[in-house]
């Protein structure tokens, strides 16, 4: 659901504008400096990035689903840094508190996240669990007024950088899985929290990614999320559901971004005495690597309207990061191609990209759990459907 259609068209025209002004010509210089310089920061602050999914009543946009994917789809034609950089705020990083967050809770950090004031994190993968998050062994013992933190999260987006953690911890320890978990909001500065040395990637360079440690770090109850024990992996569920959509979003950006550059390429790179756009084996991938994008985007656009509408897109999301983090794989791996030696070759953005991109099958749940997940839900709908026949 697009609100005011007018008005989002030109506020899309802005970023489209921003990104191809701003943010392009700096991609190199990110990639060198590994950081998004701080006056492109403030610039996407000033901007409103940072506060596109945060409702209005607390300072951000209220973009509904179907806006916040356009918008992403047009900043993610940019390096991936970039949407990295404000991408927490948009999205694991202040979801939690916005779909399940007590309202002393939302008017204390809302506000500074929709600005850009603070950045947010999301710490529920640890040394031992991934894929297998609710077997998670942080503990959160209560203790007084507060509870006590201890535990290690690793792979978390932006922790050098954050100023609020949204952490995943172990509340009752006789429960096994989920139903034990409860989410924490936990400041920076809270005695006890150190995060570690930014890891060295593949790729995503620009986007700072750390371990972060707990040391009975003693976290007032009043930041547990919602106020409630055990709801925290619901929460976490809500909020991934959600980010499915906008991850995938995030993954349809840089697939136009690299076939675009690719089209440049093809059509100037002459052998054979012909831009190498006139071979049919060149113009398969191109049709290829379009036919991804276009079905990508529609399934996408499809699943936020869907969602804006109010129904349950568990299945769809899950389908949309599946199929656009796969997509994205597959353009990248074609536009290397239709470069030949010179899409291998550090300096041109689709060997950026193809390292980048990378990641999007791998995080936020990988191919494989979407693909057991979508199959699950599949098998039960069909189960469902026999039995009421
Ligand atoms: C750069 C980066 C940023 C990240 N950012 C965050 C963040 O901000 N917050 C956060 O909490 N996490 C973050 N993550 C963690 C990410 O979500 C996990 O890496 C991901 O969930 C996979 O977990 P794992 O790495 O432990 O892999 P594992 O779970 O160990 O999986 C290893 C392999 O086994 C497969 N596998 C596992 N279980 C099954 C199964 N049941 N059936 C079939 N195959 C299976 C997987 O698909 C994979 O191929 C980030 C990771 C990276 C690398």
């Amino acid at each position: 659901m697009i609100r005011d259609p007018q008005a989002f068209s030109q506020a899309l025209q802005s970023i489209e504008r921003h990104v191809r002004e701003r943010l392009i010509p700096s991609e190199a210089e990110v990639e060198a400096r590994d950081e998004v310089p701080p006056q492109l920061v403030a610039e996407m602050a000033s901007l409103g990035y940072f506060g596109w999914s945060i409702p209005e009543e607390w300072g951000g946009q209220g973009m509904t689903t179907e806006e916040l994917v356009l918008a992403a789809m047009a900043l993610s034609q940019a390096s991936v840094a970039f949407r990295a950089r404000v991408g927490t705020n948009t999205g694991i990083g202040s979801e939690a508190l916005v779909a399940d967050g007590t309202p002393e809770q939302k008017a204390r950090y809302l506000p500074r996240l929709a600005s850009g004031e603070i950045t947010g994190a999301f710490a529920l993968t640890e040394p031992e669990t991934g894929s297998d998050a609710t077997a998670l062994r942080t503990r959160a013992e209560r203790d007084g007024s507060d509870y006590l933190l201890t535990g290690t999260k690793c792979f978390i987006t932006n922790a050098p950088l954050a100023g609020l953690f949204t952490v995943l911890a172990r509340t009752d320890p006789e429960q096994a899985g989920a139903h034990g978990i409860s989410a924490f909001l936990v400041e920076r500065d809270t005695p006890g929290l150190q995060t570690g040395q930014p890891y060295k990637k593949m790729g995503q360079a620009g986007s700072p990614v750390s371990e972060v440690h707990f040391d009975q770090c003693r976290v007032p109850a009043a930041n547990l999320i919602g106020g409630r024990e055990g709801q925290g992996f619901k929460t976490a569920m809500k909020v991934l559901n959600k980010q499915r959509i906008h991850l995938a979003a995030l993954c349809t950006g840089p697939a136009i971004r690299m076939l675009e550059e690719a089209m440049r390429w093809t059509t100037q790179r002459h052998q054979f005495g012909q831009p190498v756009a006139q071979f049919q084996l060149v113009q398969a991938l191109i049709a290829d690597c379009q036919t991804d994008i276009q079905a990508a985007r529609a399934l996408i656009l499809q699943t936020a309207r869907q969602r804006d509408e109010g129904e349950d897109v568990s299945l769809q999301a899950s389908v949309c990061k599946y199929f656009a983090s796969e997509m994205c794989g597959r353009v990248a791996d074609r536009c290397v191609q239709m470069l030949g030696g010179s899409g291998y070759i550090h300096g041109h953005p689709i060997e950026r990209f193809y390292r980048d991109v990378r990641l999007f099958r791998l995080y936020e749940g990988t191919s494989q759990i979407h693909q057991l997940n979508i199959a699950k839900r599949t098998l039960a709908a069909f189960e469902a459907q026999q039995g009421r026949l």
